[in-house]
């Protein structure tokens, strides 16, 4: 497959949905997709469309993924983002699109068996500034911290207090959370001398976050 060619008719779309930001669209024309899905699924890698990861997970949809981090962009005073805790790594593939805009990526996974699918998924491509964790998420990792942002791929009820502290003063968070009727809409934080503010975009739909290793 020509996948530069497909990649940048994927990122086209992005920018037709209103992604702008450059650092953002440069990095989804770079992280190769196809990489991190099964090879069955390998032609619809660069559909606007979430896959199969294994485990009742799912790689997000790329469109989404761009969404998310151009939120945590918005704030970022030089226009690259520092320390930032991912939860949820799955097959690795947003790990890998935050390594190129942050100066490290800490991404944590219970799932043992995804824990271990992005590790061999991400070895080849060689990236020194992403750390793979196998951990509960809802806890956060305080050793990386304090995080410039924090991204979360799966949603709970309400955001782990674990999260807010771990955000930087002058940081942004953004998870999926559960709104009311069961639906989940998109959460951004962030954070200040003064304390929190919070703002609710729109719906979404992601794995839930659940507690504990599996
Ligand atoms: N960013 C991933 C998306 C994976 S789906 C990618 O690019 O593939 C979300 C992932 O969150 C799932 O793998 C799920 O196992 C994980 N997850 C759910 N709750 C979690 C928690 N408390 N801690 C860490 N990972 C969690």
């Amino acid at each position: 497959m020509d996948s530069a060619a497909v990649r940048l008719r994927m990122v086209e779309k992005i920018a037709a949905q209103g992604v702008s930001n450059p650092v953002v669209l440069r990095a989804m024309s770079e992280v190769e997709r196809h990489l991190f899905v099964d090879s069955a699924l390998v032609n619809q890698a660069y559909e606007d469309t979430s896959l199969p990861i294994g485990l009742g997970q799912t790689i997000s949809k790329p469109s989404v993924v761009a969404r998310m981090i151009a939120l945590l962009l918005d704030v970022a005073p030089s226009g690259r983002l520092g320390r930032v805790l991912e939860i949820g790594t799955g097959c690795g593939y947003q790990a890998a699109v935050l390594s190129r805009v942050a100066s490290e990526v800490y991404s944590m996974e219970r799932l043992q068996g995804l824990h271990d699918k992005a590790r061999s998924n991400l070895r080849p491509l060689r990236i020194p500034n992403i750390h793979l964790l196998l951990g509960d998420g809802m806890l956060g990792y305080p050793a990386g911290g304090p995080y410039a942002a924090i991204i979360s791929a799966a949603g709970g009820d309400q955001l782990p207090q674990p999260w807010l502290d771990q955000l930087a003063v002058g940081g942004r968070l953004v998870a999926p959370v559960v709104v009311a009727g069961g639906k989940q809409a998109l959460v951004v934080v962030d954070k200040t001398r003064q304390g929190y503010s919070q703002q609710l975009l729109e719906a979404v739909h992601f794995v839930p976050l659940k507690s504990g290793l599996a």
